[in-house]
């Protein structure tokens, strides 16, 4: 199965960096390198920018009925081109197959519906106070060129939650999309090269993540900053935009509670949140994480969350059957070798799981950990692993005040038979999407965002739409 090297889209054109510096790309099933991507320099980035600029006044000029038309052709040749697409985001990431082909055909979904959101990006007219000779108008504009900033955990997901709004709203968008998964981003970017946007609507860059994001977000053409990734990086990218006063989303970590009340439906508790769990290898922002479970039935809950994750068919993404892959790179590995040294130190139990596999690869075990102290550090930091930490309550007040004790806010999870706590939990749990008696279902057309330390701003819904446009205020006397 080839691999292919991934090149720079600058200004319409693939090319590699001017300089010619690439960067090794590895298999984390084998830990081999398979192929290489361009590395920007400056000369590039300042190409990039300068084209991000030409592009955003093509773009913006067209009706937006032409940009939607030009949005849903990229779809389609996402749909078209899914299965090749999954063999190349598996071979990079990990993933299995199957869950490689649902991202890039969910892509497509995620394409379509902001291309028809675009469609409805409407002003107002507001009545004058006195004099009818004037119009009052309210019009919405679209900010300028995007810089987005995407994480290696999806790939072709976290590039096309940022294309798609700043697309649907008339931007032109300069993506510095992962090194570590360089080549399924680029299948994306391919797919609206192929589909005829304009040169500079999108453009596709890597190199070293510090240098570029200190280089784009001052820079005077970019209007808007997009980061998906972690909270610490999340921090420093925001205040460098603040400095420069430019708008930003910023989709950082999570550290989601499930809390599973004494009323629950245990199976479907376990089937939900099991099965999202161990999605991805659990590096996923939204992965459920803190498992609070009402004593009455944490016995229960263990049980079955270990039989789930016993019964995992763990291997090489490509293989048949394969349910979980290996972590997309080793430093996932160290991470969760570390949190269950210190888990298992602070007095947590070991139901399932607990150990890397084999040496070659970054493989490591679906594990389950019982009674897990507050004090350990897997109940403090994102685990980002395929780790679920579970430990007891008596009051459902004391789970809500435990799920909400981090600085995380991102998504939470509940199961519970009664409407009494489905009321309190929706209202009382802190956090920007919450899923009650259900597994994570995010989409298009649900804002899909965090509070707290988790970032501000939405990738779905018409919020997406909103956070690229600029708002004016037009008065027009007729004389
Ligand atoms: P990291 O924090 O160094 O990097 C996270 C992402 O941010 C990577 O894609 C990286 O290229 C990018 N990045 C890092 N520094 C940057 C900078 N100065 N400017 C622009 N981009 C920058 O760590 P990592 O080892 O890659 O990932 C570890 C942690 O990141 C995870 O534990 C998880 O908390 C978080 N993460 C979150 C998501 C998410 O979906 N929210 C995705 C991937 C990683």
């Amino acid at each position: 199965m080839t691999y292919p090297n991934t090149q720079l889209f600058i200004a319409g054109t693939w090319q590699d960096a001017a300089d010619g510096k690439t960067i090794a790309v590895h298999n984390p099933s084998t830990g081999k390198e398979i192929g290489r991507v361009a590395h920007a320099g400056k000369a590039d980035l300042d190409r990039a920018l300068e084209a991000a600029q030409k592009g955003f006044e093509a773009w913006r000029d067209l009706p937006a009925i032409e940009r939607a038309k030009a949005m849903r052709r990229a779809a389609a040749l996402m749909r078209e081109r899914a299965d090749s697409i999954a063999r190349i985001l598996t071979q990079e990431q990990g993933k299995p197959l199957a869950e490689a082909k649902v991202e890039a055909m969910a892509a497509a979904d995620m394409i379509e519906w902001f291309a028809d959101e675009g469609l409805r990006i409407y002003g107002r007219i507001v009545p004058s106070r006195g004099n009818l000779n004037v119009r009052q108008l309210v019009l919405k504009d679209p900010v300028g060129p995007v810089a987005a900033f995407t994480p290696w955990n999806f790939p072709i997901n976290q590039v096309v939650r940022k294309l798609g709004a700043a697309l649907g709203a008339g931007c032109s968008i300069l993506v510095k999309a992962p090194e570590e998964t360089p080549a399924s981003p680029a299948e994306l970017i391919r797919a609206f090269a192929d589909a005829g946007v304009p040169p500079g609507t999108v453009g596709l860059v890597y190199g070293d993540p510090a240098e570029i994001s200190s280089y784009l977000i001052p820079h005077p053409i970019i209007r808007k900053v997009t980061f998906t990734g972690s909270t610490p990086v999340g921090k420093q990218l925001a205040a460098l935009a603040g400095k420069h006063m430019k708008r930003v989303t910023m989709e950082l970590g999570g550290h989601a509670p499930v809390i599973v009340a004494e009323d629950a439906d245990v199976e479907l508790a376990v089937k939900a949140s099991g099965g999202s769990k161990f999605r991805n290898a659990g590096q996923v922002c939204i992965s459920p994480t803190r498992f609070l479970v009402h004593e009455s039935i944490r016995k229960d809950f263990v049980a079955a969350l270990t039989r789930h994750a016993q019964g995992l068919k763990v291997g090489d993404g490509l293989a048949d059957g394969t349910q979980m892959g290996p972590l997309a790179n080793p430093r996932r590995v160290t991470a969760m070798a570390e949190l269950l040294e210190d888990a298992v130190k602070s007095g947590a139990q070991v139901a399932a799981g607990g150990e890397r596999i084999g040496s070659e690869g970054n493989y490591f075990q679906p594990t389950v950990l019982n009674d897990v102290p507050l004090s350990a550090r897997i109940f403090n930091e994102e685990p980002f692993g395929p780790v679920a930490a579970v430990r007891g309550f008596e009051k459902i007040e004391d789970a809500i005040a435990e799920a909400n004790r981090l600085p995380y806010g991102l998504a939470g999870y509940a199961f519970t038979s009664s409407l009494k706590h489905a009321h309190l939990l929706s209202q009382r749990v802190e956090v920007g999407m919450l899923w009650i008696n259900q597994p994570a279902t995010p989409s298009a057309e649900l804002p899909f965002g965090g509070l707290k330390d988790s970032g501000y701003g939405s990738e779905g819904g018409p919020e997406a739409i909103e956070a690229h446009l600029n708002t004016r205020a037009v008065s027009i006397t007729n004389v």
